[in-house]
């Protein structure tokens, strides 16, 4: 059995063609949603990711600002400037890029962004939302992952669910994602026993544990849909071997560039799974995606209540699924 692919870049472009056409509706009401991205120092990684973040904004012709506070900032200075974007009209979305530097108290900072504007989905009082089964903006890694499962059709309902990770931004908001879809879940860490055992019973797994390979192929259901998070950067020539012997391309690959991004599920699973995600091109794409997605709903929720109502059936519930 060979996976069908769940392809994350194909999945953004038709989410990204449903937000066209809500930015449409909202600039009817002269409304244009915006993003203000906070990216302190010079990570260059967190460089990064900012820098597409706002190409993905241009991309939509959502506004974006970006702050660039150096790496020496105070708590306080943060917590003045996450004031002032909170209390800016124009600004329906505060990114603050991670990691903070090391005197910065980053849960402070991340509690004093506004829970309207948390396109994150970080704060409190959007988990507890969470929680409790309440609209809310979600974090952007779980919620790719909901729409990648809700757009290739996978039936949640009454499903075995196992989620590999329980951290804050990936793991638990997943799990509870799934509960609500009426998904019998199971979350797993560090301390489960028997874990392939447990990961064997899963109509669907949702790896998310920053480990490269390391849910085998014979853990997984022949059949069961395999969403993998991780993405982790191989550059050990052995490791590449025990995952990549199967993939002679990528093996060539990985010699000539001297690494290769793999998830947490090893490459062989795609001739045992029935849906697979592909380490890149799967999870990978729908952050960002997802972000701009909060964005949007972000400026609908806190200022377009007339737009919500003029949007068409078919957009309005694509929003309301999210
Ligand atoms: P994290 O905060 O480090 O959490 C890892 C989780 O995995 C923890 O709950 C840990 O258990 C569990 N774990 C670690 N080793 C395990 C093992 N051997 N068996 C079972 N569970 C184990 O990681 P994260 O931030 O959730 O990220 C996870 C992965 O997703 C990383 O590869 C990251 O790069 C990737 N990621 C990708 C995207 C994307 O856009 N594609 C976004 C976010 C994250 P304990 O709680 O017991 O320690």
């Amino acid at each position: 059995m060979t996976a069908r692919i769940l392809d994350g870049a194909k999945i953004r472009d038709q989410v990204f063609a449903d937000l066209k056409s809500e930015i449409a509706v909202l600039a009817a009401d002269g409304i244009r949603p915006g993003l203000a991205a906070v990216l302190v120092g010079d990570n260059p990684a967190s460089q990064l990711y900012v820098k597409s973040k706002i190409a993905a904004c241009e991309q939509l012709g959502l506004a974006s600002w970006l702050h660039t506070p150096p790496a020496s900032v105070s708590t306080a200075e943060m917590l003045k400037l996450v004031d002032g974007l909170n209390l800016d009209e124009n600004v329906d979305g505060i990114l603050i890029q991670l990691p903070l530097p090391a005197q910065v108290d980053t849960k402070r900072v991340l509690e004093s962004v506004d829970p309207a504007k948390d396109v994150d989905g970080f704060h409190p009082v959007n988990l507890g939302r969470l929680v409790t089964g309440r609209p809310g903006l979600v974090a952007c890694t779980p919620a790719g992952c909901m729409e990648i499962l809700r757009r290739a059709a996978i039936p949640l309902e009454g499903a075995n669910a196992v989620v590999l990770g329980r951290s804050d931004i990936v793991g638990k908001p997943m799990a509870l994602l799934l509960m609500h879809a009426n998904a019998t879940v199971t979350i797993c860490h560090s301390k489960t026993r028997n874990l392939p055992d447990v990961l064997r019973r899963a109509d669907i797994i949702v790896a998310a544990i920053g480990k490269a390979g390391y849910a085998e192929a014979d853990w997984i259901r022949p059949g069961a849909t395999v969403i993998d998070v991780g993405t982790n950067k191989v550059t050990n020539a052995k490791e590449a071997e025990r995952l990549l012997k199967n993939f002679p391309e990528r093996l060539e690959k990985f010699r000539s560039k001297g690494y290769v991004n793999v998830g947490d599920v090893h490459p062989d699973a795609v001739n045992v799974a029935g849906a697979l995600t592909p380490v890149p091109g799967g999870v990978g794409p729908m952050t960002i995606t997802m972000l701009m997605s909060n964005t949007v709903k972000a400026a609908r929720q806190r200022r377009g209540a007339s737009s919500g109502q003029s949007l068409s059936r078919a957009t309005r519930s694509t929003a309301l699924a999210k």
